[in-house]
């Protein structure tokens, strides 16, 4: 699978853009990482985020949109 399919970022189904996937907090401040376990996209609030570190990844492999070839 190449890194740059749309599958790669799927979101898990129960993620919300605007809200922590775990607290479910209205954060203005949350980080997309990855669910390892089942490898799908999530938002996390900062405190989930630092308590839950070895079962989410920070995921900085995504393609940068804006600079397209
Ligand atoms: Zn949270």
């Amino acid at each position: 699978m190449s890194y740059y399919d749309k599958e790669f970022y799927e979101f898990h189904d129960d993620d919300s853009a605007d809200s922590c996937f775990l607290c479910s907090q209205n954060s203005s401040q949350l980080f997309v990482v990855r669910h390892i376990t089942s490898e799908k996209m999530v938002h996390l609030c900062k405190d989930c985020m630092l308590n839950n570190l070895s079962e989410y990844l920070l995921d900085n492999t995504r393609p940068w949109t804006s600079k397209k070839d």
